[in-house]
């Protein structure tokens, strides 16, 4: 195989697919601004990344770290009060952690090296270099000597976070998104507690007349707290306050909820604050590139799926990659296959987001609305999953796997088992490979083949998957049409 992939960015998107690219055999190059271990928000893991990093090759590694093993979500939303228990809901082994970000990204930085990735730290990109609508190479500034040097590749993955090297600086075309024009303040405890009920391990989310918190269980008896709000609630209550540090105090001595949980706690001095986070490109990839994680898209961060789709988008990219290179399909139908999986998956939880917003709604209606989303007409011959259910496998990250592996929204695997099994989720490509070949008998005639454009277009219209075995690609269940 002789193909060079430049990947931009190491957090948990970049490192990820140069861990996957690396171990196929492909020459990666990975340039990270920052030295790590660096700061970064983005604690509360979805259960998928459990299933994601053990098939990156780092399970051991993240599981020697003795991050707090989390085991679920509790809500105090609106008036009610309601927990999603992985275990309880999908078996003993679905969990994940809540991990210090700089710790957690320097061990999967680190095992992307120990697959065979160059990484240089301390390497900026500055300018991603296109030949008409191909990106061919990039320009960086050398840490060693401070030389601006040129890297040529044939592919580059933009793994920048929010940097957005190529949608948003290159391409310009990544858009604000109005409705959640949010900002988040937080902070950490020493000490706290979780609400009684909470999942062992799990995180609180706290809804307020204005806004939401998080108050997350992190190792060694530390919480982080945080709060959302609309920018424009933010800077009204800002001016009320000398410092940050203050305003976040505040704003915890309103909320007896959250009050009482830290109470016991002793503030860590320091405040952070992030806003604008959330948006979306136009163009998840295109000719010789790939526009992974935050650099492509962030909703928000109430459901805490950020990292999934960071690592998801990861796998996704190194697949369509691999796929291209060995041949499986051609270039712009890895193109399709990747922008299709990574956008449904975006939106679906966009969709979910903005519904929980609605503080009062109630959560009888957010399940029936997940229900929806993972559910769809082709797949009668397969249970359908009740609302809660639905919802904790949106929320855990689970649906978009099976999607991913089955090319069948919603679907399950027989037995019923895809949830219990999730660190085996990757391995099941054979019973994936038949449930996609099952669908296609019920898959609509295309009137427009390789157009991917709707929630069951894998197995209905092409019947691509991502395939996990013997290598990492794109499988099809049938010969594409030209
Ligand atoms: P990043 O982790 O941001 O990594 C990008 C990397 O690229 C960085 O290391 C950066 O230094 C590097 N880089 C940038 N520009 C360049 C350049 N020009 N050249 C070289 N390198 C470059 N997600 C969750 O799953 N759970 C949560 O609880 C959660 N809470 C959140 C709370 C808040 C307030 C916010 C804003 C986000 C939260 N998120 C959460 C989202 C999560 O932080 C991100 O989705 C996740 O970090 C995205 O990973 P990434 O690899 O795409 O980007």
């Amino acid at each position: 195989m002789v193909s060079a992939v430049l990947v931009i960015g190491g957090g948990p998107a970049g490192s990820t697919a140069a861990a996957l690219l690396a171990r196929a055999g492909v020459a990666v190059t990975l340039l990270e601004k920052e030295t790590f271990p660096r700061y970064h928000i983005g604690e509360s893991l979805a259960s998928s990344c459990r299933a994601i990093i053990d098939f990156v090759g780092a399970l051991e590694e993240v599981d020697a770290r003795g991050y707090t093993e989390k085991s679920g979500v509790m809500m105090r939303w609106g008036e009610e009060d309601w927990t999603i228990d992985w275990p309880e809901i999908f078996g003993p082994g679905v969990r994940s952690w809540q991990v210090d970000r700089d710790d957690f990204d320097h061990v999967l930085l680190t095992n992307a090296v120990k697959q065979g990735a160059e990484i240089i730290e301390g390497a900026e990109v500055k300018e991603v270099v296109f030949d008409g609508d191909r990106a061919v190479a990039a320009k960086w500034s050398d840490p060693h000597t401070g030389e601006r040097r040129t890297t040529e590749f044939d592919f580059v993955v933009d793994a920048s976070g929010r940097t957005g090297l190529i949608p948003a600086r290159h391409l310009k075309n990544r858009r604000p998104n109005e409705t959640f024009k949010n900002v988040a303040i937080w902070g950490y405890w020493q000490g706290g507690s979780l609400l009684p009920g909470s999942p062992k391990g799990g995180i609180n989310v706290i809804s307020a007349p204005d806004g939401w918190y998080w108050v997350i269980p992190l190792r060694d008896d530390q919480y982080s707290v945080g709060f959302v709000c609309h920018q424009t609630r933010f800077l009204e209550r800002r001016s009320e306050y000398e410092s940050l540090e203050a305003m976040l105090a505040s704003l915890v001595e309103e909320s007896p909820s959250v009050r009482d949980l830290i109470a016991g706690g002793a503030y860590q001095s320091g405040a952070r604050v992030e806003q604008d986070f959330s948006y979306v490109a136009d163009n998840f990839c295109g000719p010789g590139y790939f526009v992974t994680g935050d650099s492509a898209c962030f909703l928000d961060p109430l459901l805490s799926t950020g990292v999934h789709l960071a690592l998801y988008s990861g796998v996704l990219s190194a697949a369509a990659i691999l796929a291209t290179v060995e041949g499986d399909v051609a270039e712009a139908t890895a193109r399709t296959f990747y922008e299709t999986l990574y956008r449904n998956s975006y939106e679906r939880l966009f969709t979910l987001v903005n519904a929980v917003y609605q503080q009062q709604a109630g959560k009888d209606n957010y399940f029936s609305l997940a229900d929806a989303l993972v559910n769809d007409e082709a797949e009668t011959e397969y249970e359908k999953v009740d609302g809660a259910r639905a919802f904790a496998r949106l929320v855990a990250g689970l649906a978009d796997m099976d999607d991913a592996t089955t090319g069948h929204t919603g679907a399950e695997m027989p037995g019923g088992n895809a949830d219990n099994s999730v660190g085996q989720l990757f391995s099941a490509t054979e019973q994936a490979r038949r449930m996609a070949e099952a669908a296609i008998p019920k898959a609509p005639v295309s009137e427009a083949p390789n157009k991917l454009d709707g929630h069951d277009l894998f197995d209905a219209e092409t019947g691509l998957y991502l395939m996990t075995s013997p290598r990492l690609g794109i499988g099809r269940t049938r010969p594409l049409e030209s």
